[in-house]
Protein backbone atom coordinates (compact mmCIF):
# COMPACT_ATOMS: atom_id res chain seq x y z
CA UNK A 1 0.00 0.00 0.00
CA UNK A 2 1.58 3.64 -0.88
CA UNK A 3 0.87 4.93 2.48
CA UNK A 4 1.97 8.48 2.82
CA UNK A 5 2.90 8.16 6.39
CA UNK A 6 5.80 6.18 4.53
CA UNK A 7 7.16 9.17 3.46
CA UNK A 8 7.40 11.37 6.82
CA UNK A 9 8.70 8.41 8.64
CA UNK A 10 5.24 8.17 11.10
CA UNK A 11 3.26 5.21 11.42
CA UNK A 12 -0.58 5.35 12.02
CA UNK A 13 -0.08 4.79 15.35
CA UNK A 14 2.26 7.61 16.00
CA UNK A 15 0.10 9.66 13.51
CA UNK A 16 -3.00 9.24 15.85
CA UNK A 17 -1.02 10.78 19.27
CA UNK A 18 0.21 13.11 17.18
CA UNK A 19 -3.44 14.18 15.48
CA UNK A 20 -4.34 13.96 19.77
CA UNK A 21 -1.80 16.17 20.76
CA UNK A 22 -2.60 18.56 18.12
CA UNK A 23 -6.22 18.51 18.98
CA UNK A 24 -5.57 19.31 23.03
CA UNK A 25 -2.93 21.87 22.44
CA UNK A 26 -5.67 24.02 19.74
CA UNK A 27 -7.89 23.67 23.21
CA UNK A 28 -5.56 24.63 25.18
CA UNK A 29 -4.75 27.85 22.84
CA UNK A 30 -7.94 28.21 22.01
CA UNK A 31 -8.75 28.47 25.84
CA UNK A 32 -5.77 30.71 26.04
CA UNK A 33 -7.54 33.23 23.69
CA UNK A 34 -10.54 33.19 25.91
CA UNK A 35 -8.94 34.17 28.37
CA UNK A 36 -7.33 37.44 26.72
CA UNK A 37 -9.25 40.30 26.31
CA UNK A 38 -8.91 42.55 23.67
CA UNK A 39 -9.93 43.44 20.08
CA UNK A 40 -9.36 41.43 16.90
CA UNK A 41 -9.06 43.08 14.07
CA UNK A 42 -11.39 42.12 10.76
CA UNK A 43 -7.73 41.17 9.30
CA UNK A 44 -7.48 38.91 11.63
CA UNK A 45 -10.96 37.47 11.18
CA UNK A 46 -10.56 36.87 7.84
CA UNK A 47 -7.37 34.88 8.40
CA UNK A 48 -8.26 32.58 10.48
CA UNK A 49 -11.58 32.03 8.27
CA UNK A 50 -8.70 31.53 5.71
CA UNK A 51 -7.15 28.59 7.74
CA UNK A 52 -10.84 26.97 8.36
CA UNK A 53 -10.50 27.08 11.66
CA UNK A 54 -14.18 27.83 11.56
CA UNK A 55 -14.82 25.10 9.34
CA UNK A 56 -15.51 22.11 11.09
CA UNK A 57 -18.46 23.48 12.75
CA UNK A 58 -16.24 23.17 16.12
CA UNK A 59 -17.12 27.09 16.99
CA UNK A 60 -19.67 29.25 15.69
CA UNK A 61 -18.28 32.01 14.08
CA UNK A 62 -19.57 34.68 16.00
CA UNK A 63 -18.39 33.34 19.28
CA UNK A 64 -14.99 32.23 17.48
CA UNK A 65 -14.30 35.47 16.46
CA UNK A 66 -14.84 37.04 19.90
CA UNK A 67 -12.43 34.54 21.17
CA UNK A 68 -10.10 35.27 19.27
CA UNK A 69 -8.66 38.77 20.37
CA UNK A 70 -5.70 39.98 22.00
CA UNK A 71 -3.38 37.41 22.49
CA UNK A 72 -0.40 37.29 20.09
CA UNK A 73 1.79 34.54 21.61
CA UNK A 74 -1.27 32.29 21.72
CA UNK A 75 -2.40 33.01 18.60
CA UNK A 76 0.46 32.61 16.93
CA UNK A 77 0.90 29.05 18.52
CA UNK A 78 -2.67 28.57 17.40
CA UNK A 79 -1.49 29.64 14.14
CA UNK A 80 1.52 26.75 13.84
CA UNK A 81 -1.12 24.22 15.46
CA UNK A 82 -3.72 24.56 12.92
CA UNK A 83 -0.96 24.53 9.67
CA UNK A 84 -0.05 21.38 10.95
CA UNK A 85 -3.52 20.16 11.42
CA UNK A 86 -3.67 20.89 7.64
CA UNK A 87 -0.38 19.21 6.61
CA UNK A 88 -1.64 16.05 8.64
CA UNK A 89 -5.05 16.42 6.65
CA UNK A 90 -2.75 16.53 3.55
CA UNK A 91 -0.73 14.16 3.99
CA UNK A 92 2.89 16.23 4.02
CA UNK A 93 2.85 16.72 8.07
CA UNK A 94 5.95 15.39 10.07
CA UNK A 95 8.19 16.78 6.57
CA UNK A 96 10.19 19.93 6.99
CA UNK A 97 9.24 22.91 5.25
CA UNK A 98 12.76 24.13 4.61
CA UNK A 99 14.54 20.61 3.31
CA UNK A 100 11.80 18.07 2.98
CA UNK A 101 13.07 15.51 5.04
CA UNK A 102 11.39 13.60 8.06
CA UNK A 103 10.96 15.69 10.74
CA UNK A 104 11.00 12.72 12.91
CA UNK A 105 8.49 11.26 15.64
CA UNK A 106 10.38 12.42 18.62
CA UNK A 107 10.90 16.01 18.01
CA UNK A 108 6.98 16.01 16.76
CA UNK A 109 5.72 14.16 20.62
CA UNK A 110 7.90 17.11 22.04
CA UNK A 111 6.43 19.80 19.38
CA UNK A 112 3.33 18.64 17.45
CA UNK A 113 3.08 21.82 15.70
CA UNK A 114 7.07 21.90 14.79
CA UNK A 115 7.19 22.33 10.82
CA UNK A 116 10.61 22.32 10.49
CA UNK A 117 13.55 19.38 11.32
CA UNK A 118 16.14 20.56 14.21
CA UNK A 119 18.57 21.88 11.68
CA UNK A 120 16.35 23.84 9.60
CA UNK A 121 14.72 25.46 13.08
CA UNK A 122 17.76 26.14 14.30
CA UNK A 123 19.20 28.02 10.80
CA UNK A 124 15.75 30.00 10.93
CA UNK A 125 15.92 30.98 14.21
CA UNK A 126 19.25 32.51 13.78
CA UNK A 127 18.20 34.15 10.60
CA UNK A 128 15.32 35.78 12.64
CA UNK A 129 17.57 36.60 15.49
CA UNK A 130 16.63 36.78 19.21
CA UNK A 131 13.18 37.87 18.57
CA UNK A 132 10.88 35.21 19.90
CA UNK A 133 7.22 34.41 20.32
CA UNK A 134 7.43 34.08 23.86
CA UNK A 135 8.76 36.96 26.19
ZN1 LIG B 1 15.00 20.63 7.49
Amino acid sequence: MADKGAMNGLDGRQRQALAEALARLKREALDGVRRASGEMSTEDAELFRDLGLTGDGALAEAEFERDVAGAGQVRAALLAIVAAERRLAQGDYGLCEDCGESIGFARLEAQPSASRCVRCQDVAERRAGPARFAG
